[in-house]
């Protein structure tokens, strides 16, 4: 029998034809939207990456809120998705709700700072340990215009990143590492034209060495990374590995960066905390302002001396740093909010219970059926992952991946009212998460592992 991970080939694909039968005719009027939008959109999406979903038909969203959402066809589904991370602190919090409700009829954007920018800035020192801050509108722009930065203070030209890693639309980090080493453009690159070997050199996450290696040259401005690598699966950082990459930046005068834009889930502070970090900048997106479109970074006081002076020798003119709506008096309401009352210590001690009832629980599911994979927890956030343990860079996290599991326990999932990332088998809890939906989602993963064990 043709099997992989433990599971049967022919039954994965059987399931996955009748869950797409099945979601059909349970979504007729979603299907009616999706053929009313197909004329006034490319793939009839308003972002061409939603076709990523296994759902046969889009599932049409006609209302979130904590750790719920419902389809046009009524259908409720507990959401383990929650936006990716924007919606890691539950759908519509209601702080952040009323704060936009309060702001709305106030002025959205005025290119001005808000008033509530001092508190702000003291809640995100308090939190992330880092005094000087700077708002933009997503990660992606927050981790472009770090490296911007990197590159203005150090006069240097290289970035570094790791095998694996994803840090949103930004060129220089959109690259893979070839076998013999090189830096490779990633081939589904639209449009790439700029050769990204001549600024980026990749390495493999927890390989301290080559990490040193590629900073004795001196030419590398910063190391940009998550803490743990959360888009390739799920990687952890090796015992002493992050220690290592930030004393070898501080001897060879490279940034440390860390995007904790998914790692937030770790804790109050992210890793950056967790760890006892002491990173030079770190990025934060996605739920930082509630889920209103909001990144922010934030530095030492030397990073920031170093930029007030490389700014001011620049002649004046554009930066190529910030964007119109950055710090809208919108998302600084939003902000404010969120960190005030939302992205709290008891809002992530709740979440981490949650998510580690959800680990016990699959592992339960896991150990019945008598299956090697394994779950990878990161306070809030988990991945399941069909390999024994968990892996240690991304060559091991690619080779534990499998589309035909993936797409099949989605579609299952999805058709028994639950959401999961159409990325790899990522599970994120919010604190509106209930203790039911955990149980039945492990149940569920038993289930389907059931029909399609080989
Ligand atoms: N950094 C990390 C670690 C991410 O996972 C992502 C998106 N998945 C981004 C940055 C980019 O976020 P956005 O798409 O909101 O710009």
């Amino acid at each position: 029998m043709d099997t992989t991970h433990g599971l049967s080939s022919a039954r994965l694909a059987s399931i996955g034809e009748a869950e797409a039968a099945r979601f059909r005719a349970a979504h007729p009027r979603c299907a009616a939207l999706a053929t009313h939008s197909a004329p006034h959109y490319l793939f009839g999406l308003p972002m061409h990456w939603m076709r990523d979903w296994p759902a046969p038909v889009p599932l049409f969203v006609t209302e979130a809120r904590g750790a719920e959402l419902w389809c046009a066809d009524g259908h409720r589904h507990a959401d383990f998705c929650l936006g990716d991370t924007g919606a890691m602190f539950g759908h519509s919090p209601p702080p952040v709700a009323e704060a936009l409700a309060r702001q709305a009829s106030r002025g959205l954007t005025a290119m001005l700072p808000a008033d509530s920018l001092a508190r702000v800035g003291a809640r995100l020192a308090a939190i992330f340990g880092l005094p000087r801050w700077q708002v933009c509108l997503s990660a992606s722009d927050a981790n472009r215009f770090v490296l911007r930065w990197a590159r203005a203070i150090t006069g240097r030209r290289k970035v570094l990143v790791f095998d694996g890693c994803y840090h949103g639309t930004v060129d220089d980090t959109l690259v893979d590492r070839a076998d013999d080493g090189r830096t490779l453009a990633r081939a589904s690159l639209l449009g790439q034209v700029h050769d990204l070997a001549l600024g980026t050199v990749v390495v493999p996450f927890n390989d301290a060495d080559a990490v040193e290696r590629a900073l004795a040259a001196g030419d590398v401005a910063c190391v940009l990374t998550e803490p743990a690598l959360t888009n390739c699966g799920l990687v952890p950082p090796a015992p002493g590995f992050l220690g290592a990459v930030q004393a070898a930046c501080r001897r060879r005068g490279a940034l440390l960066v860390l995007d904790e834009t998914h790692t937030v889930s770790a804790g109050l502070g992210g890793c950056t905390r967790a760890l006892g970090l002491a990173p030079d900048v770190v990025v934060v997106g996605k739920a930082i302002a509630g889920g209103v479109p909001c990144a922010v970074y934030g530095f030492t006081d030397d990073v920031a001396a170093r930029m007030e002076a490389a700014k001011r020798a620049a002649p004046d003119g554009h930066s190529g740093i910030g964007t119109t709506l950055s710090a809208s008096l919108l998302a600084m309401a939003a902000l404010d909010a969120n960190l005030e009352h939302v992205m709290t210590a008891q809002a992530h001690a709740t979440m981490d219970a949650l998510a580690a009832t959800l680990e016990r629980r699959l592992l339960d599911v896991l150990g019945a059926a008598g299956l090697p994979w394994s779950v990878t927890r990161l306070g809030a956030r988990m991945e399941l992952q069909f390999c024994p343990a968990p892996p240690r860079n991304a060559a091991e996290a690619r080779a534990a991946m499998d589309e035909r599991i993936e797409r099949a326990l989605h579609l299952y999932l999805l058709n028994r009212g639950f959401l999961v990332t159409p990325f790899h088998d990522m599970l994120l809890v919010s604190p509106a998460t209930s203790e039911r939906d955990v149980a039945a989602l492990a149940q569920c993963v038993g289930g389907f592992i059931d029909e399609a064990r080989a």
